[in-house]
């Protein structure tokens, strides 16, 4: 039985180990129930391009990719589909976009021009930097767009059998609808509907029932917009009749041959699961609870199309902090593009594997960076020893790798983020120079390829998340009137200290040298222990050295401050 325990570690499980297996099993009974053995395992992901696609959305992508990965590396084909709900409607012009798009609101958002005017429609401008993070994520998946979808015509039996069955919709809905709780017409107005002021969520009602809570609206013919009110249906021709209650068009489309609007997104997301045979598909928590989107969509995707629901995980709000720096000047929500300035690619999946979905967490952009790589830095340690492979080295190894992509980028000589940035924040200079001095400082390699691509993350995070008031200012000038005003031992420290140093400095010797300084004040010799008062000596030496190097009371270490500088650059500061 002891084996038992052993093959436990050497197979440890996580989240992403049960929620493979569920997918599994739920494509297996699928297979079963259809007697369609060729099925591929699909895990879906769905994402609303309304705006940046911040840390909290990546969750989602990053959740499905780890799951198809696990199925991937089972030997089991899988794919990972993803939508991008551009069909949904664009609901509100956001701070520091020309007022003039409020004439936009209710179109598509692929509809909508870029008022950047660098992509061909809104949708696509928020596109464009999610899909290159993913590629640096190492995360490939299937797009669909749903706009391209719906104007192919490709749901017309889904949509018409939601029509038909509309009947059987509305007793669901009902059953689900307080007043508190408008039916959400998009993924997006599901997650917002606590601040859903003005919401158009439901097609105003005609006075007939029927037509109240019908779920398909159509897009104006004439002017675009989803303002639409049905005012009749007619099943055998599949005509549907409507008025635009902003621009006043009143239009025919039908159902059968044109296809000029969507299912409501309660339907719609149920439709797609059938249609496109979802096995997994997770989404915020607050999908999942009583009368959201997943639960009524389970229930109408076994009473309207005869299908599944797709396993699901709720997961967890993402938070963020440290960003006093960057939100002042973009005013936005991170993303995984600027996330991927600071981390390297794996620590950011990292972040996302290791914890649990339902967990929520925060990506930290201030001085927990550095932590964080060192913890990564320690964890890629344990990594290498099969012995101690475990849930922790699990999710290293899904975070470091993937099964198309191979192990992604990873500096070849790995030195600590702390001196990276420290260095970088003395120097301010180019890479080259923090490459030679991060060799003086004890951390040997060949070129500064070999430091990449952590070298270039340390070198933004110092220059554009470190607030100014930590970061280090080399002083361009000797402070002659602190330099005047030195006492008695201030005075000897510093002429011991430049008499004994080399014009070449080397860590281990600058460092033997500060700390020994007070020691030889005291009548000791360098390499004797500190007593008692040579500490406080040593303590009130640093604080002269930081105030004449950096003008601060601290900074670096002073041996790295000391290598970065050089013994000139140190010299001309020390005296007058
Ligand atoms: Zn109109």
């Amino acid at each position: 039985m002891a084996r038992g325990g052993q093959a436990s570690q050497q197979n440890p499980t996580d989240w992403v180990t049960r929620a493979a297996d569920d997918a599994i099993r739920h494509a297996e009974q699928t297979r079963a129930h259809r007697g369609d053995t060729d099925r591929l395992i699909t895990c879906a992901s769905g994402a609303s391009p309304s705006g940046p696609i911040h840390l909290g959305n990546l969750r989602e992508f990053l959740t499905v990719h780890f799951v198809a990965e696990e199925i991937r590396s089972r030997g089991i084909p899988v794919r990972h589909l993803h939508s991008w709900d551009d069909y949904d409607r664009f609901r509100k012009v956001p701070a520091g976009v020309d007022e003039a798009w409020n004439e936009h609101i209710g179109r598509p958002l692929s509809a909508v021009p870029d008022p950047w005017e660098c992509h061909a429609s809104w949708a696509e401008h928020f596109k464009a930097p999610l899909r290159a993070a993913l590629a640096e994520l190492g995360v490939e998946m299937e797009e669909v767009s749903q706009t391209e979808q719906y104007r192919a015509g490709t749901y017309r039996d889904q949509i018409l059998t939601a029509v038909q069955r509309r009947g059987d919709i509305e007793t669901v809905m009902s059953r689900y609808r307080t007043k508190a709780a408008p039916v959400a017409e998009s993924e997006e107005e599901a997650e917002s509907l606590a601040d859903s002021v003005a919401i158009d969520d439901e097609p105003a009602g005609t006075g007939d029932d029927d037509l109240a809570r019908f779920p398909y609206k159509p897009y104006c013919r004439d002017c675009g917009r989803d303002t639409t009110t049905v005012t009749s249906y007619d099943d055998e021709t599949t005509d549907l009749a409507y008025t635009c209650r902003v621009c006043a068009f009143e239009g025919v489309t039908n159902l059968t041959t044109q296809h000029e609007g969507k299912l409501v997104w309660k339907v719609d997301w149920p439709m797609r699961w059938e249609f496109e045979g979802v096995d997994f598909e997770p989404g915020g928590v607050d999908h999942a609870s009583p009368g959201s989107s997943y639960t009524v969509g389970k229930e109408l995707v076994k009473d309207v199309y005869g299908g599944r629901a797709p396993s699901f995980v709720g997961y967890s709000f993402v938070g963020v902090a440290g960003m006093a720096k960057m939100s002042s000047s973009k005013g936005g929500v991170p993303t995984a593009a600027d996330a991927l300035k600071v981390l390297e690619a794996p620590i950011l999946r990292w972040l996302y594997a290791r914890r649990q979905p339902k967990q929520a967490f925060t990506v930290d952009f201030g001085p927990e960076v550095v932590r964080l790589y060192d913890e990564w830095d320690a964890l890629g340690k344990k990594a290498a020893n099969p012995a101690k492979r475990d849930a922790q080295v699990l999710a290293f190894e899904r975070a470091s790798a993937t099964a198309a992509a191979g192990t992604l980028p990873t500096p070849a000589v790995v030195v600590p983020f702390r001196v990276l940035s420290s260095v970088a924040d003395v120097t301010a200079g180019s890479a080259e120079l923090i490459s030679t001095t991060v060799t003086n400082v004890g951390h040997p390699h060949e070129t500064v390829a070999e430091l990449e691509p952590r070298l270039t993350k340390a070198m933004t995070w110092t220059s554009e998340f470190v607030p100014a008031e930590d970061r280090t200012t080399v002083r361009a000038t000797a402070d002659t009137e602190r330099l005047a005003g030195l006492n008695e031992d201030e005075q000897l420290w510093l002429a011991q200290l430049l008499d004994r140093m080399p014009d070449e400095l080397h860590l281990d010797e600058i460092t033997t040298l500060v700390y020994g300084v007070p020691k030889l004040a005291r009548g000791l010799g360098l390499d004797d222990a500190p007593t008692d008062q040579v500490k406080a000596d040593q303590k009130a030496f640093f604080n002269l050295l930081y105030n004449l190097l950096v003008d601060a009371d601290r900074g670096p270490r002073l041996p790295t401050l000391f290598v970065a500088l050089g013994a000139e650059k140190v010299r001309s500061l020390l005296q007058a």
